[in-house]
């Protein structure tokens, strides 16, 4: 099986290590995952390429998934709603195109929570009626909102820039509620919020730094936190959270899993929670 990740730059990419772990573990061979910098301007001609030359799919990351979302034949529910498409796969010349990105946050959600097991799915059904504060309204918001909100669970969008909240909210079947990221309206929600999500650069090396952790104070004992960021491994965010005793996992888990369903969407096979925990260890030193 041949396939490939396309974005620009790409040069960074860890999804060769995480895909040729996923097969050599899961004995899928003869196995090929390459990087190759795709720019928007040569989407077409390399996605043409692939095909003719047999590729059996590839991922699309930045600046290519709306793009890549118009090119293809087939989208996904999600992919239609978001526009945006992170996984395709080639059958003859027909391009199906699917996001895993917000499937990749429930399973990072499903781990906090200590639920693995067998037969497991990203339909995050564990999530109906929890609370999710989600911090950020750009592209990682938003496929993490459509799939927290199509999973069940009652969901609270702050952003710096309301309108893009606003307009964030527009984009899902059943809405959300959206707020301002200061730093009162944050406690405010916060309190009795299950699950709070980063999806803002905040805390990312070289980017600006959260004002305060009040908010992390106002969270139920419970509460499970997730960093979308992964630059470094362990943020501020995450490292004050455990201070707190409060359950908090890495945006690292994100990447894991959404490489993990893209793995199964190509072979059928969805790599289990130890060899996503080797994938996770492998890709973070
Ligand atoms: P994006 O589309 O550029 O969106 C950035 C979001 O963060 C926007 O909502 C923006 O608010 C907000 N923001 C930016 N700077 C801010 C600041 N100084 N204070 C408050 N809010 C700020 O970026 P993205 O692709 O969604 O990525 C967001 C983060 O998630 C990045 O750190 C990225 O590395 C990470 N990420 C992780 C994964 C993973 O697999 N773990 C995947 C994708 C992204 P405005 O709308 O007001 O500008």
């Amino acid at each position: 099986m041949k396939l490939a990740v396309l974005g620009s730059p790409i040069a960074h990419s860890r999804s060769p290590i995480l895909q040729e772990l996923f097969a050599s573990r899961c004995k899928v061979a003869p196995f090929s995952y390459e990087k190759i910098e795709t720019t928007r301007g040569t989407l077409d001609e390399t996605v043409k390429r692939l095909v003719r030359e047999g590729y059996g799919g590839f991922n699309c990351t930045m600046p290519l998934k709306t793009d890549m979302a118009a090119l293809a034949d087939t989208l996904t529910r999600e992919a239609e709603l978001l526009r945006s498409v992170n996984a395709v796969t080639v059958t003859g010349n027909v391009l199906s195109g699917a996001t895993t990105d917000g499937g990749g946050i429930l399973l990072t959600i499903r781990r906090a929570y200590g639920l693995s097991g067998e037969g497991r799915t990203a339909d995050g059904r564990f999530l109906a009626e929890k609370k999710v504060l989600l911090l950020g309204a750009g592209g990682a918001a938003r496929s993490a909102a459509l799939s927290i909100v199509l999973a069940g669970a009652d969901l609270t969008v702050l952003n710096r820039s309301v309108g893009r909240a606003e307009a964030l909210a527009a984009m899902l079947p059943s809405g959300c509620r959206v707020g301002a990221l200061d730093g009162e309206t944050l406690c405010r929600e916060a309190a009795g919020a299950d699950i709070l999500v980063n999806a803002t650069p905040l805390g990312m090396t070289g980017r600006e730094k959260f004002a305060s952790f009040a908010f992390l104070d106002a969270l139920p004992a419970d509460a499970v936190v997730i960093d979308a960021v992964y630059e470094p491994l362990e943020t501020a965010l995450l490292r004050a959270a455990r201070a707190r005793g409060l359950r908090a996992m890495s945006g690292l888990w994100m990447l894991v899993y959404q490489g993990a369903l893209s793995f199964e969407r190509w072979t059928g096979i969805l790599p289990d929670e130890k060899l996503c925990g080797e994938a996770f260890e492998r890709i973070g030193r």
